[in-house]
């Protein structure tokens, strides 16, 4: 029998794959890039918006942008808790105010905007996964914050969790880091996800030489070869087709 999710996604593909990176490493520029627009596929690369040179550092994401890949948002001061030590006052997440982290966020938008002007609607990457602000019983969720600015957010998960199209809160998306897996296992893990007509989205940060870049290529060969049954896209891409649909089906008088 069909699944509710049978007929979501588009052209007759049965689900759809986002890959997605973070922290525009220089490895992504070196061996990721090149190996997706080689086989015509798109990404999602998330920039924390740091630095006083943000316009030299960044300016090889231009092309990038320009070859139709989304650049996301991913804050500006890529604030974490305070328990990395990631900051030399010892200060994080715990510290900051629901005020604080939405100007943060809307800061590296203007920048991103500057630096892209073609993409005006992007999603959003909670730095380290994490979705709060504030400590204990003033702990809170900025997941509203960035549903009021996205139409859609990469949260956290495991290997294996995929996204329900018709289930799945977008800004609250589950993604996992698959960089450690070999290519067998990355196409199995979009296969199962397809077996499900589900949305999977992969996370890298770096993708070193040797082994690790192969798996990759592997993986990446499997997706190009079956455009058409899968749909490889950026994050954004799918997260409008998933809203859109489900607004849809909402509006279709009884
Ligand atoms: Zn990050």
């Amino acid at each position: 029998m069909a699944s509710p999710e049978s007929n979501i996604w588009p052209d007759g593909c049965l689900g759809a794959v986002s890959i997605s990176f973070d922290d525009g490493r220089p490895s992504q520029l070196e061996r990721a890039v090149p190996v997706l627009d080689e086989r015509g596929l798109r990404a999602t690369f998330y920039l924390p918006m740091r630095g006083e040179n943000w316009r030299e550092g960044y300016a090889p994401w231009v092309d990038v942008a320009a070859n139709g890949h989304e650049i996301g948002n991913h804050t500006k001061s890529h604030t974490c808790s305070r328990n990395f030590s990631f900051r030399k006052d010892g200060t994080g997440l715990e510290e900051m105010t629901l005020e604080e982290i939405e100007a943060d966020i809307l800061e590296a938008e203007d920048m991103l905007r500057e630096l892209v002007p073609s993409q005006t609607e992007r999603t959003f990457c909670y730095p380290c996964y994490q979705t709060f602000v504030g400590e204990g019983a003033t702990r809170q969720s900025y997941v509203p914050i960035v549903a009021k600015h996205f139409v859609a957010a990469r949260s956290t998960g495991e290997v294996g969790w995929f996204n329900n199209p018709l289930k799945i809160d977008l800004h609250c998306l589950n993604c996992a880091s698959y960089g450690h897996l070999s290519g067998i296992e990355l196409i199995g893990q979009v296969e199962r996800a397809f077996q499900k007509r589900q949305w999977i989205i992969l996370t890298y940060h770096g993708i070193d030489a040797g082994k690790p870049a192969q798996e990759f290529v592997e993986m990446c060969n499997h997706l190009a070869e079956r455009q058409g049954r899968i749909w490889t896209a950026p994050v954004v891409d799918v997260a409008r087709h998933v809203r859109d649909f489900r607004a849809s089906t909402m509006d279709t008088p009884e």
